[in-house]
């Protein structure tokens, strides 16, 4: 699915349609400058999802996708962080358990889900992250609620 519509890619303005697409929340701000600045930069290449947090801006793409952000030797996507001014992070979209070893850089002895929609347990090796941010950071990208817990 495209972000905006092409007439909305090329200008700095939105359309109607893109404006209420905006407005229910289907889209998001980062991720039309994201869409934008891709466009720009002619990269070529489609996300599904971009999520701010407050270090990086993470652009969830398919395996096809990745590279083609990633360009040769990372130079794609040190453009697209200069153009949005964060450290942009692609992560390939997959199984969750995947996903969240590339993103946290940990690996993850299991994950844990007493009830669905209830908290799930992400459990890993004592490591030098901060378990509290981490779940905060997972929470954000997933949009569902998680607890990392070191073992
Ligand atoms: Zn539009």
């Amino acid at each position: 699915m495209q972000v905006i519509c092409n007439v909305c890619l090329q200008s700095d303005i939105l359309c109607k349609g893109c404006g209420n697409r905006l407005k229910a929340r289907e889209i998001t701000g980062t991720e039309i400058s994201a869409a934008r600045a891709v466009h720009k930069l002619g990269i070529g290449a489609k996300f599904s999802h971009v999520i701010d947090t407050e270090k990086d801006i993470f652009v969830i793409a398919s395996a096809a996708d990745v590279p083609k952000f990633i360009g040769t030797s990372g130079k794609n996507v040190k453009k697209l962080s200069s153009a949005l001014g964060k450290n942009v992070r692609v992560v390939e979209k997959s199984e969750e358990r995947t996903m969240i070893e590339k993103i946290l850089g940990v690996h993850v002895i299991g994950v844990n889900v007493a009830y669905p929609g209830e908290i799930r347990k992400i459990r890993i090796h004592k490591k030098r992250i901060n378990a509290e941010e981490a779940s905060r950071l997972l929470e954000k990208i997933f949009n569902r609620r998680y607890e990392v817990v070191m073992e």
